[in-house]
């Protein structure tokens, strides 16, 4: 096992009628907000009301900013990093999914920042951050709890991450209720973030990392288990609340103690993302199969491991690459099952754009993405190049 750091601030309320405390959970930090969210759905829903009520019922100011698309874009970030200074708001209140969370994240750490938020999104470290709530309404990202914003800057397209502990929500507010209205294709799109968060750090060449192994195989049989119920009867309540627990689980650092982790299958699918503006969650179940054909080799050992004890696949003792290849297929069979695309056709690209998106994603070819294997631009292109069959 690796040496590591764990550190978990964020307070989870979870449960039914949990969004009405919003008030009470954001009072101790600040009584002029910023309120973050996306477009029509929370309204529709009713949330939004709700929430609005919880605010004035403790006397807490908020000047709102709606608007945010998946993919959430940088000028809108600014506009936020506008509107509190503009209104001495010291707060962001993201009501929303993975979108809205990262929004509101770059909003926090550009307002005390002179300079152009967009350095964080090149490597700058964050030495201060507004504290950031959150009513979560779709299981996807974790952004909910963890250290990262990942944010669309139009000029060039280019979708880049950052991440600081400074950015890790002070509470999420987690109701499964709030995630009946999701369209099939939305929870499904979840799913695959979830479960990749769990894959990039389950696939590491690390020995001796049992306890994170179990945690993470637990976490995908809970995926693979209620994300097809809940397909089938959306107010499935325990189907519901188990996804939104995983979706936290996944992704708040625990299951990556102790490991190298490896994350090349998300900056690949940033590319993709990036320049079609697909859901993160299907370009993910397009490319992490094609991640997986491509490096298996590297260890069949934990490929075998992945089919036998998450997909109950019998060990093949004389071929154990067939039987890690049955793992694989298994996965993608899920993903199909599910709803979502597992190849770029499916995903709705017929172009050729991978030259050039394996070149962003290593940096015009200047370094490597991923540490299973270290892919240089030839193999992001190779990879990107199975995906497409
Ligand atoms: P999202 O982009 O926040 O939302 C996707 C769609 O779902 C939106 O159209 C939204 O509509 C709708 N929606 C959300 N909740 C709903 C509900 N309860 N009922 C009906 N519709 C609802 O989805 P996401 O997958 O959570 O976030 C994706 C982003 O997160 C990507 O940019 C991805 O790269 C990023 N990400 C971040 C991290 C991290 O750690 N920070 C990790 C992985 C991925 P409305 O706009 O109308 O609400
Ligand atoms: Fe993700």
């Amino acid at each position: 096992m690796e040496n590591f750091e764990f550190y978990s601030p964020t307070r989870i309320v979870f449960g039914k009628d949990t969004e009405n405390q919003v008030g009470l959970l954001t009072k101790s930090y600040s009584k002029k907000v910023l309120l973050h969210y996306g477009g029509s759905s929370i309204k529709k829903s009713g949330l939004y009301d709700r929430v609005v009520k919880s605010l004035r019922d403790e006397g807490i100011e908020f000047v709102e900013l709606g608007g945010v698309v998946p993919n959430p874009r940088l000028s809108l970030v600014k506009e936020g990093i506008k509107l509190c200074r503009d209104n001495g708001l010291n707060f962001v209140l993201a009501v929303g999914g993975g979108s809205v969370i990262d929004s509101a994240k770059a909003i926090a750490i550009g307002v005390p920042y002179e300079g152009d938020v967009w350095d964080f999104f090149n490597g700058r470290q964050v030495e201060k951050a507004l504290p950031v709530g959150v009513v979560l309404t779709i299981p996807a990202a974790g952004s909910e709890a963890s250290p990262n914003s990942v944010i669309t800057n139009e000029d060039g397209w280019y979708k880049r991450g950052m991440g600081s502990d400074l950015v890790r929500p002070v509470y999420s507010i987690l109701n499964p209720v709030l995630t009946y209205t999701l369209p099939d294709y939305q929870t499904a799109c979840g799913a695959a973030d979830i479960m990749a968060h769990i894959m990039e750090r389950y696939f590491t060449n690390t020995k001796n990392v049992d306890l994170t192994d179990r945690l993470c195989e637990a976490t995908l049989k809970t995926m693979i288990r209620n994300v097809p119920l809940a397909l089938e009867n959306p107010n499935d309540y325990n189907a519901r609340a188990e996804i939104m627990w995983a979706g936290k689980v996944a992704h708040f650092g625990l299951l990556g103690t102790g490991r190298v982790q490896d994350w090349a299958s998300h900056d690949i699918e940033h590319e993709i993302s990036g320049i079609y503006d697909v859901a993160h969650g299907a370009g993910l179940a397009v490319v992490f199969p094609a991640w997986m054909k491509y490096v298996y080799k590297e260890n069949v050992e934990r490929f075998v491991q992945f089919a036998s004890r998450v997909w109950n696949v019998d060990v093949c003792f004389e071929d154990q690459e067939k039987t890690a290849l049955e793992g694989i297929k298994k996965l993608e069979d899920f993903f199909r099952r599910i709803g979502l695309p597992v190849t770029m056709k499916e995903l709705g690209i017929t172009d050729d754009r991978m030259e050039e998106m394996a070149s962003k994603c290593t940096r015009g070819g200047t370094s490597t993405v991923g540490n299973f294997k270290k892919l240089a631009k030839n193999d992001v292109y190779n990879i990107l190049r199975i995906a497409n069959t």
